[in-house]
Formats: structure tokens, C-alpha cells, sequence
């Protein structure tokens, strides 16, 4: 890359937002932010610590928090506290509870200044919710991932099954609707595509193709 560039992709639950950051972060030698990430660790610990539904708390907890984010062998490895949670995160439990927290401002105004900060010298690829629209909003690239329901759905069940957690697809499916709906809907940052976004919908696309192309796009950007 020519210049310090920073991409932002975001899109709806299962659209593929990581798998593509992943890979445009190793072939370009970005750094890459997972968002969502953050937001699933808060999540973890108000659950940890029985506050889920107490909102001061979580506002309380998200203000003291050190946490860490490491990207390694295409794996972001999240510490809380110097203690690693990457394994705790993906729950179907999380999953669940995690729109409740991200829609609280306070916690959102907490996460987005750590994702600024990150992105201070560019170089970074950051994906999630709002990373096109509010955290980066001057992004060199901003690309809004779609795929249909029963794909995204179709494809967060496997990866469940890999790792040998016992769950139906229909679950996963209401899971993705119930999240897209919240995500979509809160009053703060809500998921859209900005204007400025190519909107990419990789339904019917392999990722070595879909790959191919955001490559090209982002050589178009980098002259
Ligand atoms: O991308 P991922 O599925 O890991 O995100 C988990 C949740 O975190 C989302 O459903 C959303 O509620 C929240 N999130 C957000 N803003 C972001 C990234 C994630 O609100 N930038």
C-alpha cells in the first residue's frame, strides 16, 4: 500500500464483515479492528458479573475496562484485564444479550474512542456497525457486506457445528433476525449503509472472488 489507508466494512449479523477483513487485513498487512468483538467482551463481563440489566453498571464497567485486542493467525484474541476471553465470546448466550449493550450510548461512546484510536495512523481495516457511518467516517474505502438471511444463517450454524456447539438452524436464524432488527432500529449509530458505501451482496460469491474484487477496489483508491 502506497498510503495509510483505512477501509470500513460493515453490514448485517453472519454478511461475512470478519472473514473479509481477515483477509484484506494479512494480504495488505493492515491492522484489523473487530468491533463486535469489543462489544461481545463487554457483554461477557456484565454477564460475568450478573449486571446485564443493570445499565449504570454497564456504563460503570465499559469506562474501566482495559481491553486489548490481538490479531494473530487470523484469530483476534480479546483480553480483558489482561486476561484472555477470545474463547468465551461467540456464545450463543452473547449472541443473545449483546444488542441490549451496544445500544447503550455510553458504552458505544467508550468503544468508539479505543476504535479512534487505533485507527490514529491508518493502516487499518475495521469492521461492525458503524464503521463507515460514525467511528470512520472519512474512511479511504467503505463497503456495506450483504448476503441473504438464509445464507448468513446457513453459514454462522456450520461454523457453530465446528466447534461442536449443539444448536438449530432455525435458533441461529431468529438469533440473526432478532440482532439485524435491534442493530438496525436503537436510536444511536443504527447499522445502515452510508452513502458513500459500495454495497457488496456476496449471497452467490465464493470469498476468493469476493476477494478479487475488494482488492481491485481498493487498488482503485490506493494511486
Ligand atoms: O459483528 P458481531 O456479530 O461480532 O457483532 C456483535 C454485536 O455487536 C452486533 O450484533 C451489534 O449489536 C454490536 N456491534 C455494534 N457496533 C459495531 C459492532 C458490533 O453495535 N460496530
Amino acid at each position: 500500500m502506497s498510503k495509510n489507508i483505512v477501509i470500513a466494512i460493515d453490514g448485517p449479523a453472519g454478511s461475512g464483515k470478519s472473514t473479509a477483513a481477515k483477509n484484506l487485513a494479512e494480504r495488505l498487512g493492515l491492522i484489523y479492528v473487530d468491533t463486535g468483538a469489543m462489544y461481545r467482551a463487554i457483554t461477557y463481563l456484565a454477564i460475568q458479573k450478573g449486571i446485564v440489566n443493570d445499565r449504570n453498571s454497564v456504563i460503570e464497567l465499559a469506562r474501566n475496562v482495559k481491553l486489548k485486542l490481538k490479531f494473530e493467525n487470523g484469530i483476534t484474541r480479546v483480553f480483558v484485564n489482561n486476561k484472555e476471553i477470545t474463547d468465551k465470546i461467540r456464545s450463543a448466550e452473547i449472541n443473545d444479550k449483546v444488542s441490549d449493550i451496544s445500544k447503550i450510548p455510553e458504552v458505544r461512546a467508550e468503544l468508539v474512542k479505543i476504535q479512534r484510536k487505533l485507527g490514529e495512523d491508518g493502516n487499518l481495516i475495521a469492521e461492525g456497525r458503524d464503521t463507515t457511518t460514525v467511528v470512520f467516517p472519512d474512511a479511504d474505502l467503505k463497503i456495506y457486506l450483504t448476503a441473504s438471511i438464509d445464507e448468513r444463517a446457513r453459514r454462522r450454524h456450520k461454523e457453530f457445528l465446528e466447534k461442536g456447539i449443539n444448536i438449530s438452524l432455525d435458533e441461529v436464524k431468529a438469533n440473526l433476525e432478532k440482532r439485524d432488527k435491534l442493530d438496525s432500529e436503537r436510536d444511536v449509530s443504527p447499522l445502515k449503509k452510508a452513502d458513500d458505501a459500495i454495497e457488496f451482496d456476496n449471497t452467490n460469491i465464493s470469498i476468493a472472488d469476493e476477494i478479487e474484487t475488494l482488492l481491485k477496489k481498493i487498488k482503485e483508491i490506493d494511486k
